[in-house]
């Protein structure tokens, strides 16, 4: 699933591509995946294009915007001419490496003949048009309101786990199960730890692993792991799977200490942690 680095990634790769590109069509290949009257945006620019938590939005000349959510399978690849676009090694979602594939759902066609697929395999992805731009309601990890005192504040106030309070997008918005798991190894914390237990030490531990993960994840342009559907707008692969800490990395030795690293599962997703370095009790 895209968190905010792959987003940030898929962000930063299209911006040169399309602001300032006319939107001619879209077609909808999948009701369920676009929602909304594209009519409000066809024949507008392209302004801008922000991200905030995991959604990246499109901001059009009359005002309007698309919303676009990725959720666990969604790709957005980029064409100079949609009728013949080709990339490489964009396997399981189609045999011919040719666009539109089986899972796109929506295409948008600017006026240069360029264009934009969006593939979902799981179809739980959308593009929405709006009036306003639709900016979920925690705190983005990258924006300024991201305070080590926002941090404690909100750990501190709850009982849940933290692996299952980081994760919660109303709370902070952009970290998903890649970015949670490493960043509580980073910090020596157990994914079931209480939040309201963390120290302090460990809240500024936590809160700067967290920043440190998810730059080094926008440095390497996203994780595209071997199970895992996510890819740049030219089709290629991020990188960030090679640097994965804890994650997917069960019974692989601790990067720290070597001892092999387990998976528990916490509301139904999985968590990766070394129980030599990240203990649930101290001397436990
Ligand atoms: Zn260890």
């Amino acid at each position: 699933m895209p968190e905010l680095p792959e987003v940030e990634s898929i962000k930063n790769s299209l911006s040169s591509k399309i602001i300032n590109k006319t939107i001619d069509e879209i077609n909808i290949l999948s009701q369920k995946n676009f929602i909304g009257d594209k009519n409000k945006v066809i024949g507008t620019k392209i302004t801008s294009l922000e991200r905030h938590g995991k959604v990246l939005i499109f901001k059009v000349s009359n005002n309007y915007f698309l919303n676009i959510h990725f959720k666990l399978s969604g790709q957005m690849l980029y064409a100079d001419n949609i009728d013949s676009a080709f990339y490489k090694n964009i396997i399981p979602f189609t045999k011919t490496n040719k666009m539109p594939g089986k899972t796109t759902r929506v295409i948008i066609k600017f006026t240069d003949n360029s264009g934009l697929f969006f593939n979902d395999l799981r179809k739980f992805g959308w593009i929405k048009v709006s009036k306003k731009p639709l900016i979920p309601k925690g705190v983005d990890v990258l924006l300024k309101n991201f305070t080590l005192n926002y941090f404690e504040k909100i750990i501190l106030a709850s009982k849940k786990p933290i692996k299952i309070l980081l994760m919660d997008q109303d709370k902070i918005t952009g970290i998903g199960n890649i970015y949670a798991n490493d960043s509580l190894f980073k910090a020596k914390i157990h994914p079931l730890k209480k939040s309201n237990e963390l120290t302090k030490k460990e809240i500024n531990n936590l809160y700067q692993s967290i920043k440190e993960e998810i730059n080094q994840g926008i440095k390497d342009k996203g994780s595209s792991g071997a199970d895992e559907a996510f890819i740049l707008p030219d089709g290629s692969k991020g990188s960030h799977q090679r640097h994965f800490l804890v994650y997917q990395r069960e019974n692989k030795p601790c990067p720290r200490c070597k001892t092999l690293i387990k998976r528990i599962k916490q509301n139904g997703r999985s968590s990766f942690f070394c129980p030599k370095c990240q203990k649930l009790v101290e001397n436990g």
